[in-house]
């Protein structure tokens, strides 16, 4: 290739294989990257120090001797876990091999045990946040560390509110991450409840940027009219993506409802299993986000569905069981879903004798096909069943 390049991309050429492929929450399922064979060099690991990053999780970084790699000095390099350090049985003073693949970050591959001197100390990991002391705690599944300290640790409290703030989120785009270090430094913003109460004179430097000034608060002021289920995503409670915070705010509704949700009651949702029901149950157990929450509905955020979100379409599907299959090309699965939800009918997964009718689009399986002509149940295509809502 004429250009330096880290990999390549594999993509399935067919378009109709891409469609019928389709995407996970992040990426298409019809491409994958393929990396390249990193440079590698060695060097001495000279201390390991903890990142706490913003959403509680704490990384080990290596600090290394620098050293020429890949046409930039490397001094540091990502450790992922305390997993990753046992296996590399790593120790202070380590003779280390370090990469640099795709990531901007390099990161240690290995250690050259062979020329290890006598009495170097193993690395430990740390029990307490760097940042404000609390004892960490491994959730199960996972590989990191967390401080679960996620209202009062600095590093949290900033990240969640670039998340709050953040495009898919309450898409406040006034500002940005330097601004919101800014004022958490200077005290004017501590939570996310508290940036509804910027005043401009608190940031118009003195009345030299009261333009500036008045276009932030303007936008933070703009986005109290974001649908509830952004605003559900963007109180960052863990676990709870855009997906998720979506699927929450059509099945309880309000935050009101969701708030006193049992876990049993949460995991009745699809989608929802017991680590992100704990999950919402904790952070509405928090006395902290209770607080900001009611702080951020008397600023006029929206803490419930819509009335046209709420309000049934129509009640032209009442009573009707309906099975979606095959590949549509005028709406997604999901909005299907959910037309049909709000004109009254009920989707169901597999077909049986109680099936109404087959919501069928292109590419439909042959045992769902056979099944549906066998119980003779009636198939209706995206355009007929369009006109059936009209
Ligand atoms: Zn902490």
């Amino acid at each position: 290739m004429p250009v330096a390049t880290d990999g390549i991309v594999l993509k399935v050429n067919s378009l109709r294989q891409q469609q019928q492929l389709g995407f996970t929450a992040k990426s298409p399922r019809w491409a994958i990257a393929y990396k390249f064979k990193a440079e590698r060099v060695c060097t001495r690991l000279n201390e390991v120090t903890f990142q706490v990053g913003r959403t509680g999780a704490v990384t080990p970084v290596a600090n290394m001797e620098p050293v020429l790699l890949a046409g930039t000095t490397v001094k540091r390099a990502t450790l992922n876990n305390e997993d990753f350090i046992r296996s590399l049985d790593l120790h202070i003073g380590d003779n280390v091999f370090v990469e640099k693949g795709g990531e901007i970050i390099p990161k240690i591959v290995g250690v050259d045990v062979n020329h290890r001197s006598p009495n170097l100390q193993p690395v430990h990991f740390i029990s307490n946040c760097p940042e404000c002391g609390s004892p960490l705690v491994r959730y199960a599944g996972e590989a990191a560390y967390y401080c679960p300290n996620d209202t009062g640790c600095p590093p949290q409290i900033k990240g969640r509110i670039e998340h709050f703030i953040a495009r898919k989120a309450m898409n406040i785009d006034s500002i940005g991450p330097e601004t919101i270090d800014d004022y958490f430094r200077r005290g004017i913003v501590r939570n996310v409840a508290d940036l509804y109460e910027i005043r401009t004179e608190q940031i118009n430097g003195d009345g030299t940027r009261q333009k500036s000034a008045q276009k932030i608060v303007k936008g933070i002021q703009d986005s109290v009219s974001t649908p509830f289920e952004r605003v559900l995503f963007a109180l960052g409670i863990r676990f709870v993506g855009e997906t998720t915070a979506k699927l929450l705010a059509k099945h309880f509704k309000s935050i009101d409802a969701l708030m006193v949700a049992t876990p049993e009651q949460l995991v009745e949702v699809e989608g929802v299993g017991t680590v992100i029901a704990e999950s919402v149950v904790r952070f509405f157990h928090d006395e902290v986000n209770l607080n900001i929450i009611e702080r951020l509905r008397q600023h006029g955020l929206q803490m419930s569905l819509n009335a046209e979100q709420q309000q049934p379409a129509s009640d032209k599907l009442a009573g009707k069981n309906i099975v979606i299959s095959g590949v549509f090309e005028q709406h997604s699965r999901d909005e299907y879903k959910e037309m049909i939800e709000r004109n009254g009918g009920k989707n169901v997964s597999s077909i049986s004798s109680k099936t109404s009718f087959i919501l069928a689009g292109a590419n439909m399986g042959p045992s769902k096909m056979q099944k549906a002509q066998q119980l003779g149940i009636d198939m209706i295509d995206e355009s007929a069943f369009l006109k059936m809502l009209e």
